[in-house]
């Protein structure tokens, strides 16, 4: 094979869902944007409808789309985005559910889909999407009696369990929706973690369902494999890769992988993170190049064909936190070249 393998482990992505349903103790959702976080929204949302999802979230319309057309009619496709220019078409004809973020796309929305269903998203202090306390008391008795299929706000800081924030934000959502017979949702990943006071009549999560932290009990989802494209002998004193950043200390042996920062293995790795063959660890040494990375594996026993970059072991938060980023970038970062497997692994 010639370029990496990303397998996408079905079963523990059914079960980081089932796990967070649990949790919730309410209707959970699943956000699939930005291509399922990477991984593949068409098998990712049939997988996780599956296991039991019935509502999924996209960003824009167009990421939709996809997600209707590979789950069929019956499932509710929600795009946070809301109702933007030039989507009526696609928002009317593919059955999208826009969670309407200001008073124009309720305008937009009720004078080109009248009777399409639609939610509302709010803002309680994330100052990113959604209508805030002054306009939604504006627009509120008309658009809940238009019936939205949901109201809907985001937590700025629910990584954090003890940002003041998430209390703050709980209460500007009490006091912008107590009282409306319309289901509501506040909770992603974190705030599903912040428990019960959080989670409304419908969570959200992403990246817990494939295995991101705050969820720290999630298993494993992304799996990668970088094939070897050859292997030489390096004398101590002898440099590897662009502006010379590595130097051998010792007579090695390198083997250069067919991966690189193109393909989501961030440059900040440089020098800085391990690859595996089985349980023995082989440093990375010199820059990430473009298409290929250069891997010290003078103490392998043997020739391998294929190092591990992502496993259970070495997760997407362990990249995350040697990149100076989060799972989430990881994750979005992974580049078009894989070969991507769906396996029960
Ligand atoms: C991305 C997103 C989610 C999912 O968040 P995770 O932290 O990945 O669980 C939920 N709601 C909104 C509005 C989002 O933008």
């Amino acid at each position: 094979m010639s370029t990496g393998s990303l397998t996408v482990d079905i079963d523990a992505l059914a079960a980081n869902w089932r796990a967070l349903d649990a949790l919730s103790g309410s209707e959970t959702a699943a956000v699939v944007k930005a291509d399922g976080y990477g991984l593949g929204a068409a098998k990712v949302a049939r997988a996780l409808a599956k296991a039991g999802a019935r509502t999924f979230f996209v960003a824009a319309a167009q990421e939709g789309a996809t997600v209707r057309q590979a789950l069929g009619p019956d499932p509710q496709v929600c795009v946070f985005n809301g109702h933007m220019r030039g989507d009526t078409d696609m928002i009317g004809d593919l059955m999208l559910t826009p969670m309407l973020n200001t008073i124009g796309q309720v305008t937009r929305h009720f004078e080109s889909l009248p009777g399409h269903p639609f939610g509302i998203q709010l803002d309680t202090g994330m100052n990113r999407l959604g209508m805030e306390i002054g306009e939604w008391a504006a627009i509120a008795e008309v658009a809940i009696g238009a019936g939205p299929m949901l109201v809907m706000s985001h937590l700025a800081c629910a990584d954090d369990p003890d940002h003041p924030m998430n209390a703050q934000q709980l209460a500007q959502f009490h006091l912008m929706t107590d009282g409306i017979a319309v289901p509501r949702s506040l909770a992603a990943t974190g705030g599903i973690l912040l428990g019960p006071d959080y989670h409304f009549d419908i969570t959200r999560p992403g990246i817990g369902l494939y295995g991101g932290a705050p969820f720290a009990e999630a298993r494993a989802v992304a799996h990668l494999d970088l094939p070897v494209v050859q292997i030489r002998n390096v004398e101590a004193g002898e440099t590897v890769g662009y502006s010379n950043s590595w130097t051998a200390q010792r007579d090695s042996r390198i083997a250069t992988l067919a991966a690189g920062y193109a393909d989501g293995i961030l440059r900040a790795l440089s020098g800085n993170v391990t690859l595996w063959h089985g349980d023995q660890p082989c440093p990375l040494v010199g820059r990430v190049s473009m298409d290929l990375l250069t891997v010290d594996v003078t103490d392998l026993g043997e020739t391998p064909h294929t190092l591990s970059l992502l496993s259970a072991t070495q997760t997407v938060d362990d990249l995350a936190a040697l990149a100076g980023t989060i799972g989430y970038e990881i994750l979005t970062s992974l580049g078009p070249r894989y070969q991507r497997r769906y396996a029960e692994i």
